[in-house]
């Protein structure tokens, strides 16, 4: 026998972890320092670290109390009802907890070219369609409502990535709104703010409070240091909150996660210095590297340097790990993530060198 058709499926690529490369390249992972991933320099929080030891020993117990309190937590957070709140496995559990929650086989979603592959990757395992609106290089990558309505044909779900995930680009709350008061009653607008601590614009949580369209994507992956544990929660309309229990997988997330994540969303100062260093790297980045880069509100910045593959190689052969965007569509684009000061100043110098060896540097 076989697997249904899956040929219309594009597998997911991650970036290679630093033991990978480490291997490969007969380097030791230490000297190796990894910002293809947008992950915390700082590692997890070490509130986190200390509930999981605490907890290691209480799981062979199904997760419940633990749940049901980081759903309280996060509720409390934001000022919204419990049954807003859904907790899943990263932020991907919930693109697909709405997938399930949404979509009749053959409905489509929206979604930003360059953009984040799973919200395509959820529709068609849920037997939706997919299409794209293009954000482009030219203008910095600038999110605005017509952008987005200028392709929208009626999909039940449209994908707003902000702060964007290559680019760093953000879409104003009004533009956000725009695109809810254009589009269908029945079309839902997903604000995936998987970086929004580090940017400087308000959520869009609010906006699911004063309407019945619109959902926001969070994750404790990037800010809060914990994506191994697979933990982060969508916030959504109270008018159909109540769907979670009928589209979840049960236990949607581990008894560590959550108790993980409950120490770190009380855990300010390592989220503080977590986005203050995401900050500062992503200016030092902007104004050393020699290359022309992209305006960031996330914890990585986007860099034009002609051949991103080669780049991405060739920084790879003297340690530095970035993201090579040619999976994206953006082939002579490298994504760098921020690292931690020391890692920043060395991978920008590493990256110059490379870059002046393939005759590839631009000085801004
Ligand atoms: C990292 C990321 C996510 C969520 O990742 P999880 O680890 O599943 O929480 C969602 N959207 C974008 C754009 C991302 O970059």
């Amino acid at each position: 026998m076989q697997p249904r058709d899956l040929s219309d499926h594009s597998p997911y690529v991650p970036g290679r972890g630093v033991e990978e490369v480490a291997r490969d390249r007969g380097l030791d992972p230490d000297d190796l320092i990894k910002l293809s991933s947008n992950e915390n320099p700082h590692g997890p929080s070490p509130a986190a670290v200390e509930a999981i030891r605490e907890h290691a020993d209480r799981v062979h117990q199904y997760p419940k109390s633990s749940h049901t309190d980081l759903t309280a937590a996060l509720a409390d957070k934001w000022d919204v009802t419990p049954e807003q709140v859904w907790v899943s496995p990263g932020a991907d559990g919930s693109i697909d907890y709405l997938s399930r929650a949404l979509l009749e086989p053959g409905d489509a979603v929206l979604g930003p070219s360059p953009g984040f592959a799973y919200y395509a990757m959820s529709a068609r395992y849920h037997h939706g369609e997919t299409a794209e609106y293009e954000l482009t290089a030219a203008d910095g990558f600038a999110q605005d409502a017509e952008t987005v309505l200028s392709a929208y044909g009626g999909e039940r779900i449209v994908y707003v990535t902000s702060p964007h995930n290559p680019s760093g680009s953000t879409m104003p709350l009004a533009e956000v709104e725009a695109i809810a008061d254009a589009t269908a009653p029945e079309t839902l607008v997903v604000v995936d703010e998987a970086y929004g601590e580090f940017a400087e614009v308000d959520s869009a949580i609010p906006l699911v409070d004063e309407r019945d369209d619109v959902a926001v994507l969070r994750t404790f992956s990037k800010a809060y240091g914990l994506a191994g544990l697979r933990i982060g929660y969508s916030v959504v309309p109270e008018a159909w909150g109540e769907a979670y229990a009928r589209v979840n997988t049960p236990f949607a997330a581990s008894e560590l996660a959550c108790r993980a994540a409950l120490a770190a969303l009380d855990d300010d100062e390592h989220v503080e210095q977590s986005v203050e260093t995401a900050r500062w790297a992503r200016a030092y980045i902007a104004d050393e590297l020699d290359a022309p880069t992209v305006e960031s509100a996330g914890n990585f910045v986007l860099a034009e340097v002609g051949d991103g593959e080669r780049v991405a190689d060739a920084a790879q052969d003297r340690g530095v790990i970035i993201r090579d965007c040619t999976s994206f569509g953006l082939p002579g684009h490298v994504r760098v993530s921020t690292g931690t000061r020391e890692q920043t100043h060395d991978a920008v110098e590493t990256l110059n060198e490379t870059l002046a060896d393939l005759g590839l540097g631009v000085r801004a």
